[in-house]
């Protein structure tokens, strides 16, 4: 470990948002998987939650496809596996954290009124069907980026990405990553584990 390798783990570290995450609720092809974590690292995203696809594992995880294409930012973002997404939603609810469903229903606001500097989850669903409708009535609220075209929905990843850098974008002014939001202990300990994995 050079001293540059590791000033730059600390800077890094110092930007990590631990109050801001994704749920991924049975989100299965590889390279979207690869391509949130890697925007939750650009982010700062801390660490990630991930629902396995029904009668599949997250195997995408150990595979060739995510570590070829997440640009290793799967090593810098931890992922949390759950069994239902339901459930999940209501764990990080007991935790103070909202949960934003991405999901069309009669409630759901235009992403960029949503206030990404409280303790927020952002729930994506499975390519095939979206987020499930128990996770989504259990969310805290309904998210929708505003679509104006033929084709009804975006790419998974490419909404994470619209909606994870809105969120920057509002913790930026709000100087939440001016200084750490890791707690010193938390900071050195991650420092450790990664420094040393
Ligand atoms: N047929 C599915 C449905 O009805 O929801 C389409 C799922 S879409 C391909 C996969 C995921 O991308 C969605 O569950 C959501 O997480 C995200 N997504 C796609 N378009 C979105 C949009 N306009 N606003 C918010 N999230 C979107």
């Amino acid at each position: 470990m050079t001293p540059e390798r590791y000033a730059k783990i600390m800077r890094v570290l110092s930007k990590r948002q631990p109050t801001l995450t994704v749920l991924m609720d049975q989100v299965n092809k590889p390279h979207n998987l690869s391509a949130i974590i890697r925007t939750c690292d650009a982010v700062g995203v801390l660490e990630a939650h991930a629902v396995a696809p029904k009668g599949g594992k997250l195997a995408e995880f150990e595979g060739h496809t995510f570590e070829a294409t997440s640009g290793s930012a799967h090593k810098w973002v931890t992922v949390n596996r759950h069994q239902d997404a339901a459930q999940a939603v209501r764990d990080l609810q007991a935790q103070g954290v909202q949960v934003l469903a991405t999901h069309l229903s009669q409630r759901s606001v235009d992403y960029r009124d949503a206030d990404y500097t409280r303790p927020t989850c952002v729930l994506l669903g499975a390519e095939k069907w979206g987020v499930g409708d128990e996770a989504a009535d259990a969310a805290d609220g309904n998210i929708i980026i505003p679509m104006f075209g033929m084709v009804q929905s975006l790419n998974v990843s490419v909404a994470a990405a619209t909606i994870l850098f809105e969120a920057q974008r509002q913790r930026l002014a709000a100087g939440m990553y001016d200084t750490p939001q890791l707690t010193p202990q938390a900071l050195a300990d991650r420092a450790f584990e990664w420094a040393y994995p």
